[in-house]
């Protein structure tokens, strides 16, 4: 078994499956602390504030900037801005629990010149097709917001190499137990 890691960084490019094998890791192993981001963009019909994302106004987001409350921050999508709060990650840390942050590429590379122990792993999907076929079959985005995010995905997809571990999601079930073997969970 991996040793456990404290901080595990999970990125990988939009609608490849991060949310679905963190709520599934989440279900297994409680004791895994999910970070709650803070973002400007608007709740999906569904989402609610402080257990999704802490939604919040842009002079909200200028203010932890600028106050330094957040670990690392970026616009994504080239729209909005979306960031982890500093603090509830110190506090995980500090007492030695497992922490993860679903964040993107640009995100990513912030923590790893923060935090270089961390254990960085990018989702991959099995083909970019595949990407664009899930993308279009959870019908949150109009068509020029899945273009948006198809052009991020083809520049975080180029940067896979970046990362400790790639992860094929091909089947949430088999992704999240090779992230719970990544991330030195017990098995269960
Ligand atoms: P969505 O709008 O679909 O919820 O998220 C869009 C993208 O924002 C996802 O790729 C997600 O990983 C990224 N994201 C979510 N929270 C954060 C964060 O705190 N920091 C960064 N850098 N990216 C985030």
């Amino acid at each position: 078994m991996t040793t456990p890691a404290r901080l595990t960084v999970l990125a990988g490019p939009t609608a490849v499956g991060k949310g679905t094998v963190s709520a599934d890791i989440r279900a297994r192993y409680p004791e895994v602390w999910l970070s709650v981001s803070a973002t400007t963009r608007a709740p999906r019909p569904g989402e609610v504030d402080g257990v999704h994302y802490h939604f919040v106004t842009d002079d909200e987001f200028d203010r932890m900037v600028a106050d330094g409350q957040l670990l690392e921050w970026a616009v994504v999508h080239g729209r909005n801005r979306y960031g982890t709060p500093r603090a509830p990650v110190e506090a995980r840390l500090a007492k030695g629990e497992p922490a993860l942050l679903e964040i993107d590429l640009q995100g990513a590379r912030q923590v790893r010149a923060s935090m270089p122990d961390a254990r960085f792993v990018f989702l991959a999907p099995p083909s970019f097709e595949e990407l664009e076929r899930r993308l279009v079959g959870r019908g949150t985005e109009g068509p020029e917001e899945r273009e948006r995010r198809l052009a991020t995905a083809r520049i975080e997809l180029a940067a896979e190499a970046e990362f400790d571990h790639v992860i094929v999601n091909d089947d949430v079930a088999r992704a999240t137990d090779e992230l719970i073997a990544t991330m030195g969970l017990p098995t269960r």
